[in-house]
């Protein structure tokens, strides 16, 4: 209908300018045919007054008496004072003045001057003329005279003159020896009135005859008309089965997609939107569909894949490191049985949330699927990356609160570094899911994934990346030193001490690559591989009476799921807890003390016992450790050294002892390298003592020995390397 309607606005619109220039064509033709029977007008207006005149001279000629021809010209005269009289005279007729000298005066070209008829002069009339004149008539020489008037006014003139309708006779038989008159040019031009449509000359009017657009465009729009509708019904149908129903069908299936979306959305508002608007609407959506997931509003796999092909390439232009962080939540589909789908939407929305709380504005962040979730962190500093894995993985373990229910969740996360573990996008993927597979499969959570899982060649890589490198490979192990009871002289339980398996000369002491993975966030990684691997060695010797200490870091103690993780381990083992034992190492300051307590009172009340490492050294007081649930501390071994040779230092020990005793609290002393010293601890009452004049640390496969030779050796001095 619209485009019938513009078709015919439009071919109305042609219709008009056509008009208008045949209008102007018509004009032009009209107006030449006008100039021709102004021309014919003109021709026999000079024909007529030639007769005229030749009529007066006849008359003049005829009539001698001068009274009669001045009554003759003043009849003339009167009937119209404009004419203007002009005196042809005859060569030689002196007038007073010399014709010649007259202005106006012209010699009429077709009259030749020969010796009978002598040439005519013809002059313009003014007074002086007219009195000539009048004077000439009054005489009898043979006179011409001719009228001249102007033309402007000339067919009034000539109608009232003489009476005669000017156009009855325009072709009226001229006499042949009619007077030879010239009008002039001037003169000619001057009766011209033309307008627009319409040509005047004097009263004679001649007009074009214009018809009106509206009867032209009335007569043309009977036929034009139908002949568009039918054309546009035509084109209409052609388009219809081309175009139009495609995008109708279009429409009906992205409103079908945009439907299905939850209620309460901003695009339920666009159904009142009319026909195109809403098809582009519809449009913009799905193409911000094709980028991002549309229920945590996160770019989605195909960008981030973008994304990961710009840093790799970007990787191998400036040499920058990129780390493909990815998270899946451990069996979300417990949460979408147990809670709803509708449940599970929000929870992962919340996740996504804190995803991106966490992120720097160079970093990228997608959710490829489902409960599986991307980033692309840029880094210098692979601290920064562990740190910020470290803190992602945190924040992300803490409970959800989803419509109103609390849900707690495990978390895996899988790094994959680049260059370091793969060079193009596509192994850096898969490197990624072989991490987070890892990370689901391990029990530990946050898994970097390895260049090679067999590499221990481990020069020209950073601390850090060694220590992670041997977690990885296995390339740690575990060392026991035994701690001996000096009552019974019986060895009460083995510390379990960290080694690197192949130490090489850059990899620090024992005691720096603690702190180094303090400082890193894998302190974590690193005590749950030693909890395991000490509860291995437990379960290897389950019908000895073996009980095994292990070291943990303060910070293990800010981890709520600490006892947890330590209790699953157990039970995986079926290691009772009565055989393991913690060395709590105040390596770092114990920033939430409410929750370290709690978490130590849970280990307590589970039956393993916790003991205070390098008492005297930290920030453990004796009223202090009142309050936590210690069964013994170790007396640092800078006291136990020097013990013998000074004072202080024994002193120090003693008091240490008799008031940890009277907390019940019983005490080990660490560092003892001699008999004296062994003797003094005995005589002070200590319950338990550790060092290399008991034993060196042993490797886990001399335990054993150890224990038979104690067995039969119980008493002797001992001294072992293992270390
Ligand atoms: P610590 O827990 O106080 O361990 C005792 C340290 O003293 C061990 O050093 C041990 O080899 C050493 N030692 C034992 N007897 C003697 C002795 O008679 N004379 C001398 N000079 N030294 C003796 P190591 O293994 O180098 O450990 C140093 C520290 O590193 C440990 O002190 C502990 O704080 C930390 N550490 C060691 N293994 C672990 C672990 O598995 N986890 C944690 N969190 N810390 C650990
Ligand atoms: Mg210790
Ligand atoms: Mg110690």
């Amino acid at each position: 209908m619209l485009m019938s309607f513009s078709a015919v606005l439009l071919w109305s619109l042609s219709l008009h300018f056509l008009n208008e220039s045949l209008v102007q064509e018509k004009t032009r033709l009209y107006r030449n045919n006008w100039q021709t029977q102004l021309d014919q007008l003109q021709l026999a207006q000079k024909l007529w007054l030639q007769q005229r005149f030749h009529e007066v001279e006849i008359w003049v000629q005829k009539n001698t008496d001068s009274q009669q021809r001045r009554h003759f010209i003043n009849q003339y005269y009167q009937h119209y004072p404009r004419l203007e009289f002009i005196r042809v005279v005859q060569p030689g007729v002196n007038v007073g003045e010399p014709v010649s000298d007259i202005p106006d005066c012209l010699i009429l070209p077709d009259t030749q001057p020969d010796a009978e008829t002598p040439p005519i002069k013809i002059c313009l009339f003014n007074e002086q003329l007219m009195m000539a004149l009048t004077a000439d008539i009054g005489t009898s020489n043979p006179q011409k005279l001719l009228i001249l008037m102007k033309y402007f006014s000339f067919v009034d003139d000539f109608e009232k003159l003489t009476g005669r309708h000017f156009y009855q006779e325009p072709g009226t038989a001229v006499s042949p020896e009619f007077i030879e008159t010239k009008v002039l040019s001037e003169q000619y031009q001057a009766i011209f009135e033309i307008n627009q449509d319409a040509l005047s000359v004097g009263r004679l009017t001649l007009s074009i005859p214009v018809e009106s657009f509206l009867s032209i465009w009335m007569l043309q729009a009977r036929w034009v008309i139908p002949l568009w509708l039918l054309l546009s019904l035509v084109v209409y149908l052609s388009l219809y089965r081309a175009l139009i129903q495609p995008l109708l069908t279009i429409t009906q299936r992205m409103k079908k997609m945009v439907l299905t979306r939850r209620p309460g959305n901003s695009y339920d508002r666009q159904f009142l939107t009319p026909g195109l608007v809403l098809l582009h609407k519809y449009f913009m959506y799905l193409t911000y569909l094709t980028k991002h997931d549309h229920l945590t509003g996160l770019n989605n796999r195909a960008i981030f894949d973008e994304r990961l092909q710009q840093a790799v390439m970007e990787g191998k232009r400036s040499g920058r490191k990129y780390a493909l962080v990815l998270v899946d939540i451990n069996h979300f589909y417990k949460v979408n049985k147990e809670f709803g789908n509708y449940v599970g939407d929000g929870l992962l929305k919340q996740l996504a949330k804190r995803l991106s709380n966490d992120l720097r504005e160079s970093d990228s962040l997608a959710r490829l699927e489902k409960d599986n979730f991307a980033l692309l962190l840029e880094f210098r500093d692979e601290e920064v990356v562990t740190s910020l894995v470290e803190k992602l993985h945190q924040s992300l373990s803490k409970t959800y609160t989803v419509y109103g229910r609390k849900i707690n969740i495990g978390v895996s996360i899988g790094v994959a570094i680049y260059p370091d573990h793969a060079l193009d996008m596509e192994e850096l993927e898969l490197k990624g899911n072989e991490a987070l597979l890892k990370a689901h499969r391990g029990d530990w959570p946050v898994v970097f994934i390895q260049q090679s899982s067999v590499q221990t060649d481990y020069s020209g890589l950073s601390l850090i990346q060694s220590l992670r490198l041997a977690l990885d490979n296995n390339d740690f192990k575990l060392v026991y030193q035994p701690v001996m009871d000096l009552k019974n002289h019986n060895t009460s339980y083995f510390e379990a001490l960290l080694r690197w398996k192949q130490p090489k000369e850059h990899i620090q002491s024992i005691e720096k690559t603690i702190a180094l993975a303090e400082k890193n966030q894998l302190i974590k990684p690193l005590s749950h591989w030693i909890i395991e691997t000490a509860c291995l060695q437990l379960k290897k010797m389950e019908d000895s009476p073996v009980k095994i200490a292990i070291n943990l870091s303060m910070i293990d103690f800010h981890d709520e799921g600490l006892p947890q993780r330590i209790s699953k381990i157990l039970q995986r083992y079926g290691v009772a807890p009565g055989k393991f034992m913690i060395e709590i190492t105040e390596g770092q300051f114990m920033q939430e003390p409410d929750l370290v307590i709690s978490i130590l009172k849970r280990l307590s009340e589970m039956g393993i016992s916790l003991s205070i490492d390098d008492f005297g050294t930290g920030q453990a007081s004796l009223t202090y450790l009142k309050k936590l649930p210690v069964e013994k501390l170790k007396i640092d071994q800078s006291f136990i050294k020097n013990m013998v040779d000074d004072n202080e230092d024994s002193t120090i020990v003693e008091a240490t002892i008799k008031l940890a005793h009277t907390l019940c609290i019983e005490v080990v002393a660490e560092g003892v390298e001699s008999a004296e010293i062994h003797a003094l601890l005995k005589q002070m009452g200590c319950d338990y003592v550790q060092g290399y004049y008991i034993s060196r640390p042993l490797d886990k496969n001399l335990i054993q020995d150890w224990m038979r030779a104690k067995n039969r050796l119980s008493g002797t001095e001992l001294s072992h390397s293992g270390d």
